[in-house]
């Protein structure tokens, strides 16, 4: 079969409609993030719905089927065969599916966004329960229509990272933990016994800030011809090809929250940037999976900004934009602050690279028991808050910052957290492989210089598409199966041996 086979013509564009389709979707939900007036919700949730209808609709359309079936009938190879593979599963689920179970699943989440806020400002588990309770009822019939019975975990992760399952990450959680909870005790007493905490940054103007933000994630290679950044509760990162949008939020007193979290959604931002654009709504054209995702991200924002060589080429530029509040904190303080570790920590976005990982191991278990059905939604608050004890060594002192503070599971995506430390496992070992591709690399960032190791990444990951899966990718591209060895190194490298 050849790629100007008619009915593989044909599939391209039905699945170019359907990544047409997603875009819209994805612009009103952007939109409804960062603009929307609260009493616009209702209307919103009703334009969700129809979206997903018409994407159903066209994700089930015979036509599409027709044309998966003649493609296969003569035998596609090559990249043809991986973007027909890849459309046959896509189809087969959706038609699985009725309409009807998937527009109620974009209605509830666009409600149970708005619940969330409300219950989280008001720290009231019990305003929320009811939408995680009917989350999680959808997310089991799902399953049994999708043929994954008694799993339904298993398929809440390979929706987002194909190829993953329960098993597989529970093995490579464990063997994270048991390296990751002795660190993290030892890193906690060295930092408790210093005594004192990093120095306090008060007082940075927003605007100066915003243009920080802007500056810094440019230079990185974020192209903002293509991509904007705008101001959400939670920052995230939207779109693809040529419009990316990124959000962050900013705090006077919390300056370094609006810079890391611009850079960590500018590491999303470049990875869909640099995917192929003419392969967009193919497998070829989008992303490895989640945690591939969040390698991006974490490898931006941790191995490359919390360095000593970045802060020296940013340094100077950084005191210039706030010279009065950084008025007398030495290079040392500054350093100790973009690399705290704070022992306990509750709040997963504001957590250091050590901790954050606990959160992660966390959610996981978590999520594993209230899929197995151990766990009742409503003893949830309780069994977080037992938990955190045992990993972080206390417990929240209300439901915000505990189990209220993510706001995944308003919108039913169960099974995302282990992408996070996914992701960072990943980006060590990239990292690693990117070192010793590229020797010199942290001289580059010193001068305010990215551009190799952009176009490494772009090279080794981003214009492969969804080819592998994080498992695959990560083998050719470090020469390593996917482990936790090196982030445990790296982490030790950075917060147990270097004095910080
Ligand atoms: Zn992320």
């Amino acid at each position: 079969m050849t790629t100007s086979f008619p009915a593989y013509l044909e599939l391209l564009a039905r699945l170019r409609r359907i990544h047409v389709l997603g875009t819209v979707t994805g612009v009103l939900g952007w939109d409804e993030q960062v603009n929307l007036p609260p009493g616009a919700a209702v209307r919103r949730g009703e334009q969700m719905a129809l979206l997903a209808e018409l994407a159903h609709a066209e994700a089930t359309a015979p036509g599409l089927g027709a044309a998966l079936a003649k493609c296969e009938v003569v035998g596609p190879v090559g990249e043809a065969a991986l973007v027909v593979e890849a459309a046959r599963r896509d189809y087969d689920r959706a038609v699985k599916l009725p309409a009807e179970l998937v527009a109620e699943k974009a209605r509830l989440s666009s409600e149970a966004y708005h619940a969330w806020a409300v219950a989280r400002a008001a720290r009231d588990f019990s305003a929320f329960a009811p939408f995680l309770e009917k989350h999680l009822a959808l997310a089991r019939r799902e399953a049994e229509l999708l043929g994954y019975g008694d799993r339904p975990y298993d398929l809440a992760i390979d929706r987002h990272d194909p190829g993953l399952d329960a098993h597989r990450v529970g093995a490579l959680f464990a063997e994270l933990r048991a390296g990751l909870v002795p660190l993290a005790q030892r890193v906690d007493q060295r930092v408790r016994a210093g005594g004192g905490r990093p120095v306090a940054l008060r007082g940075f103007d927003i605007e100066a800030q915003r243009r920080m933000a802007l500056a810094v994630t440019a230079r990185l290679g974020f192209d903002y011809q293509r991509g904007r950044l705008d101001v959400s509760l939670h920052p995230f990162c939207e779109g693809s090809g040529d419009d990316v949008r990124l959000t962050t939020r900013f705090d006077a007193d919390n300056p370094l929250d609006s810079l890391y979290s611009s850079i960590h959604e500018a590491g999303h931002g470049m990875y869909e940037q640099g995917l192929p654009t003419g392969h967009a709504g193919t497998a070829l054209g989008v992303a490895a999976g989640m945690a591939v995702h969040e390698s991006q991200s974490r490898l931006w924002e941790n191995q490359v900004a919390r360095s000593r060589a970045f802060w020296s080429w940013l340094e100077p530029e950084y005191r210039a934009a706030f010279s009065g509040p950084l008025d007398g904190v030495s290079a040392d303080a500054l350093h100790a602050v973009v690399n705290q570790v704070e022992p306990g920590g509750l709040i997963r976005v504001d957590a250091d690279e050590i901790h954050y990982n606990l959160h992660i191991l966390l959610r996981f278990e978590l999520e594993k028991r209230l899929f197995a059905g151990e766990l009742a939604v409503a003893d949830l608050p309780a069994a977080w808050d037992d938990l955190c004890e045992e990993l972080f060594g206390r417990r929240p002192s209300h439901a915000g910052e505990g189990v209220l503070q993510d706001v995944h599971w308003s919108s039913g995506a169960f099974g995302y957290f282990p992408s996070y430390t996914l992701g960072n496992m990943i980006a060590a070992q990239l990292w690693d492989a990117a070192c010793a591709a590229l020797p010199g690399l942290e001289g580059d960032f010193a001068r305010g210089e990215f551009g190799r190791l952009l176009g490494w990444l772009r090279e080794t990951v981003h214009a492969h598409g969804r080819r592998e899966d994080a498992f695959a990718l990560t083998r050719r591209a470090t020469g390593l199966d996917l482990g936790a060895g090196a982030l445990l190194a790296y982490l030790e490298k950075r917060y147990d041996r270097e004095a910080n």
